[in-house]
């Protein structure tokens, strides 16, 4: 028996990186799973390479998490093809990093609408139904950078403002047997980091290594281990933890 077995559960942004390793646990785990991504023929193509167990299934939606229609849409069809929705994990993102001086105010309306505005349409969708069978669980994905981090002034301030949103939805939809949490992850090993190497002109193995060495547990982190924290938290037995921010970090923000 799984413990995500008949719960159908929706990752935002999983047509790789943590949300795919996300989006495999649940499955593995016996989820019927939603990978929601921008691009449908890619969300599909990483829906079919996942392990579902028998009687569960996998279905890739292509939709926009910043734009409203593109959302209801992508979460009605979710309800209609795999039965219902139990999990959220808010997990689209991207990243637009200049120097303050530098940044663009599309820089800033771009990552404020895919991670913030992103889980607030999302969150909002879905919620309807948690509300309805009185039962659901949201993970949004904030990052250290919320603690501030040179050059993302304008993700920073999205993932902050991820924790506040997490705080507050887990008072308001508590009593709804909703829980909303946030991880706030590390150093993860995928496209996104290694296009940051690429940015800062860096061996993608070596910008690993630099940053496995910064912080105490001496390595960098993987998908799994953020697949891990999302799977504990939306399973029934931390049905007590609500509004709050887990670092999956590998202790870096513990300071040295
Ligand atoms: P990733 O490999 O770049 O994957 C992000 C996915 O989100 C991509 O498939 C991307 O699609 C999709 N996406 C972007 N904009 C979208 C939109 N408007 N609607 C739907 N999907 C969209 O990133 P990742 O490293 O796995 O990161 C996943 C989450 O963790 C992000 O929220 C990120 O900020 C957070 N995070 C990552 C790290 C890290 O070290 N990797 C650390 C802390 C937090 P396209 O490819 O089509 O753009």
């Amino acid at each position: 028996m799984g413990r995500f077995d008949r719960r159908v559960a929706v990752i935002t942004g999983a047509a790789r990186g943590i949300g795919f390793g996300t989006a495999t646990r649940f499955a593995e785990e016996g989820a019927s799973v939603a990978i929601v991504d921008l691009d449908e023929s890619a969300a599909a193509e990483a829906a079919a390479k996942l392990p579902v167990v028998d009687g569960a299934s996998a279905i890739g939606v292509g939709a926009d998490v910043s734009n409203a229609a593109s959302v209801v849409a992508a979460v009605e069809r979710v309800v209609t093809e795999l039965g219902g929705i139990h999990v959220l994990v808010n997990n689209a993102g991207i990243t637009r990093d200049n120097l303050l001086f530098k940044m663009t105010e599309d820089d800033w309306d771009l990552v404020m609408g895919v991670h913030l505005k992103g889980a607030f349409l999302m969150t909002k969708a879905a919620q309807r139904h948690f509300v309805e069978q009185k039962y659901g669980k949201v993970v949004n994905i904030s990052s250290i950078s919320a603690l501030g981090n040179r050059g993302q002034a304008n993700y920073s301030a999205a993932k902050a403002g991820i924790q506040g949103f997490t705080r507050t939805l887990g008072i308001e939809l508590g009593p709804f047997g909703i829980n909303v949490n946030a991880i706030a992850p590390g150093f993860i090993a995928t496209e996104m980091t290694d296009a940051t190497a690429a940015r800062l002109k860096m061996d993608v193995e070596e910008f690993r290594r630099l940053n496995a060495e910064a912080n105490p547990v001496k390595r960098v982190g993987m998908p799994a281990d953020i697949a891990a924290a999302v799977t504990f938290l939306c399973a029934d037995e931390a049905s007590y933890i609500t509004g709050q921010t887990l670092f999956v970090d590998g202790g870096i923000s513990l300071g040295t």
